[in-house]
């Protein structure tokens, strides 16, 4: 099975409005093998759900008040007899102590929906490991990915993914079938070889965000330390002046920006790049270098995280003028200038400069918000190629042309005053245009008719150096064919 088709769900979405405890699967007993946390959530919701469900726990008595009245609770080997499909909810461990039920079980339908506490713990997944020790049974891997405080909420947008994978497809259909029943969307994910890879999938850390975590993290770095030495060190060795308490939101607030921007355009310049090879190899079908290809697919993680930094400046930025420090500042200034008996102290440029600075940065993280939600899976899914292409292409643009405006107008013409030179390390804004503007002017060149016309050649397959077949109109408008080298 292609690994296409194991990404589609088993079952259609079937509607069960107006109906609702009436399911093909509901009605059917299923079994489960346990009594804690994840058998007990399990039951309720299979309850919930219309099965009739039977408890096989090595002590029924003590444990049946955990459960709902709906739920039998007897022995293993009574619980198993009743049903054709068990889930084993138990750990790996305690398989073996499940063997003397070996005869009972023949058969039946084993789920199992255990988990490892570290990635690739055993040398064969669980799931393998009781199709081991049960050769008579039929297992099934599935329900790990769900927590048991999902099971007993319930998966009530009906988005919540169950990853199922067996070598029986009659039992992989079963298991799909109650687990659509229960309000989950079951997954295919072909033969039980993919069980170690599920069994994997809740222990990892983010594992798309670990490259645009480093980068944000390494970027925030070089800009903190950069802004530090501008803002605090720079006054405390040139002057004698104590500026440390300008650290926790002064420096962080000038920081963040930056980090935002540069982030921004790094979501811009992977495809630059990549239409750059494209442009001298004359190919669409020669592979990226490896670090690009990741590179471009991080591009969401780097954008959300663009974001986050632009949202907290945002916030960061609100908080300013209630800082003791600010007040204190304003005081001083507004004293000092009733010293000196100046009364306007009006400066025209510097109005319309902060007024425009802060418009612009109000609608670029406006736009950044937009994008922000536009690439939830929710939302992507209901918009269709073109409209995506649009909102994370075309307005992402927009978003990185609006947040250099919003630069340049803070930075205004500080670029070019040479107080701003501290130990001759020009204005940080002025750093954080490189990239940004590298990828707009490199967009706008792409744009050119003559460029743009031969990227869009390339991408529809044309080749440099390959002969292809072509079709030219005539002076009379009929159309006529030949051969010819792409390359004239
Ligand atoms: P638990 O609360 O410790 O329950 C395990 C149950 O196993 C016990 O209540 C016990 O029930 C039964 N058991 C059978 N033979 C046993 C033996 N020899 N020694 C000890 N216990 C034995 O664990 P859990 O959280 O429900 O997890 C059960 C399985 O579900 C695990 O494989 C886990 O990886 C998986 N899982 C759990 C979650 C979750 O959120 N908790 C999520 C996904 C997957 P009796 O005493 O009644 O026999």
């Amino acid at each position: 099975m292609s690994r296409g088709d194991m990404a589609k769900p088993l079952l259609g979405h079937r509607s069960t409005e107006g109906d609702p405890g009436v399911t093909p699967a509901s009605g059917r007993t299923i079994g489960v093998l346990g009594s804690g946390d994840f058998a007990r959530s399990l039951a309720i919701r299979l309850v919930c759900s219309g099965f009739k469900v039977v408890v096989g726990s090595r002590n029924p008595k003590r444990k049946a008040s955990l459960f709902p009245s709906a739920a039998e609770v007897t022995f293993q080997a009574e619980a198993v007899k009743k049903t054709d499909v068990i889930f084993v909810a138990v750990f790996r461990e305690h398989y073996s102590t499940l063997c003397d039920l070996a005869d009972v079980l023949a058969g039946k339908i084993l789920v199992d929906v255990s988990n490892n506490t570290e990635i690739n713990h055993h040398k064969e997944s669980n799931a393998e490991y009781l199709a081991s020790l049960f050769p008579a049974c039929t297992v099934v891997k599935g329900f790990n990915v769900v927590s048991a405080w999902t099971l007993q909420s319930g998966a009530r947008d009906g988005n919540k993914q169950v990853l199922i994978c067996s070598n029986n497809q009659e039992a992989k259909r079963t298991v799909a079938e109650i687990a659509q029943v229960m309000g989950f969307t079951p997954v295919d994910m072909g033969c039980m070889s993919s069980a170690c890879e599920i069994e994997n999938i809740p222990l990892r850390l983010l594992p798309a965000w670990k490259i645009p975590i480093f980068l944000a993290l390494g970027l925030f770095l070089c800009f903190f330390t950069y802004n530090l030495i501008r803002q605090v060190i720079h006054p405390f060795i040139r002057e004698q002046k104590n500026k440390l308490y300008k650290i926790p939101i002064e420096v962080v607030n000038t920081t963040l920006p930056c980090v935002s921007y540069v982030m921004l355009s790094l979501v811009y310049l992977p495809g630059v790049l990549a239409a750059c090879s494209q442009l001298y190899y004359g190919t669409k079908y020669r592979r990226f270098p490896d670090w690009l290809d990741q590179w471009l697919q991080h591009r969401k993680q780097i954008g959300l995280l663009s974001f986050f930094c632009a949202a907290l400046h945002a916030v960061y930025s609100l908080c300013l003028p209630m800082r003791r420090s600010h007040r204190y500042l304003l005081i001083e200034t507004a004293v000092k200038q009733a010293v000196e008996k100046k009364m306007n102290i009006w400066v025209e440029e510097e109005v319309w400069r902060m007024e425009i600075y802060i418009s612009v940065g109000i609608i670029a993280l406006g736009l950044l918000s937009l994008l922000a939600i536009t690439s939830l899976p929710s939302i992507t899914n209901s918009l269709n190629w073109r409209e995506f292409s649009f909102i994370q292409s075309s307005l992402g643009f927009i978003a990185l042309v609006v947040s250099t405006l919003h630069t340049l107008t803070y930075g205004w013409s500080r670029a070019f005053d040479e107080n701003q030179y501290k130990f001759y390390l020009p204005p940080t804004y002025t750093l954080t245009l490189l990239v940004p503007c590298t990828v707009i002017i490199a967009k706008v060149i792409f744009s050119l008719p003559c460029i743009r016309h031969r990227l869009l050649r390339i991408r529809r397959g044309w080749e440099k150096g390959r002969y292809v077949k072509f079709v030219l109109p005539s002076a009379t408008g009929e159309y006529s064919s030949g051969e010819t080298s792409s390359n004239v």
